[in-house]
């Protein structure tokens, strides 16, 4: 079928491939969908300009995209949850239900996972996809596809907000206006934050941020201090939540210097080398720190915030191209355009 492939490092086409036999096969709990709209993940252009994101080595062509949501258009003769017609988004990776990780509840960090458009497993800018009934989410009708395929994105925010154990009230940091950065900023904000202070260097990312509630503050790291600021607002005392979502060693090493003491840092722009810690002034703050890998089960929970406007993602979505013009999307997202947050992608229906 006609898919994006990354033939290579800096090589994409648009043409057949030949997964049609894998996919030809439909389990008995699984159901087939008709992609609909799959985003643009700072991961997918990843593999596109560097061949490869730590230990994953693209060697072989594969087919790129893992956000995405779409139409059912036949089920499993088990699938009890789904019909065809439903609209619905994708969870990406499917853990082996068996192991040790998945039975301890923590499926996302189960070596054994199998995540769309990471090597060796092919991603869905393609027309159509098999999945399982267990990792495919129902739509309510007020969210729409392109809505639906921000979930993925979003579900990494909410999973970091859960980890850091919000409480009303609280005061939190987001080093990165990014994609992550915001959903992260808005998880935060729906997990009882009173404010969230987003900062970053590019001025029309902080403005975008601000956008998306009078509680986001944006701070422009290339012009003031955000410690000072943080500290400033606080009365000395720091801020209850440190969000690092740029994947910047820097930033990663000053990461506890706005945060208060007994807060909590999450972890989660990716590392691919080992970076600077301040342990020191971890400890003086007796600060915990967590550390994310994608998310585990918060769909549901994503599907339902966008559905009762507790979350709205659309003013993230900043570009659709049509699947015809998908590599000139890639193109267009690798050279980071400062004012596009997410770019989406929409397959012919
Ligand atoms: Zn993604």
């Amino acid at each position: 079928m006609k898919s994006l492939v990354l033939e290579r490092k800096d090589e994409l086409s648009l043409r057949d491939f030949p997964i049609d036999k894998d996919e030809a096969v439909l389990g008995p709990r699984d159901v087939r969908i008709k992609l609909h709209t799959v985003g643009i993940c700072g991961s997918d252009v990843h593999y596109y300009t560097h061949g490869r994101i730590g230990p994953f080595v693209v060697d072989a062509p594969m087919i790129l995209g893992h956000e995405a949501s779409g139409t059912v258009i036949e089920t499993g003769s088990e699938v009890t949850t789904l019909k065809a017609g439903d609209r619905v988004c994708m969870e990406p990776g499917i853990p082996d239900p068996n192991s040790k990780a998945t039975r301890l509840g923590m499926y996302n960090v189960d070596p054994a996972v199998r995540f769309w458009a990471t090597p060796p497993i092919h991603g869905i800018l393609r027309p159509t996809c098999v999945h399982p009934e267990a990792f495919t989410f129902k739509l309510p009708d007020n969210v729409s596809f392109a809505e639906a395929a921000m979930v993925e994105p979003l579900a990494v925010g909410v999973h970091a907000a859960t980890k850091a154990k919000i409480k009303p009230g609280d005061i939190a940091v987001v080093l990165g206006a990014g994609p992550i950065g915001l959903v992260t900023a808005l998880s935060a904000l729906a997990g009882g934050c009173a404010r969230v202070y987003v900062s970053d260097l590019a001025e029309k990312k902080l403005e975008i941020a601000e956008s998306l509630s009078p509680a986001i503050v944006g701070v422009d790291a290339g012009k003031e201090s955000l410690v000072d600021r943080i500290k400033a607002d606080t009365d000395g005392w720091g801020c209850d939540v440190v969000f690092e979502a740029t994947g910047s060693p820097k930033a990663a090493a000053q990461v506890f210097q706005p945060l208060a003491p007994g807060g909590c840092v999450v972890m989660i722009g990716g590392q691919s080398e080992p970076i600077a810690y301040d342990a020191g002034a971890a400890m003086i703050r007796e600060a915990r720190v967590e550390n994310i890998f994608r998310y585990a089960h918060v769909f549901p929970r994503c599907v339902a915030m966008l559905s009762s406007g507790t979350i709205d993602v659309k003013p993230l979505i900043t570009r659709t191209f049509d699947f015809d013009e998908s590599v000139k999307a890639f193109e267009i997202a690798a050279s980071a355009p400062a004012g596009d947050v997410k770019m989406q992608i929409e397959l012919p229906q």
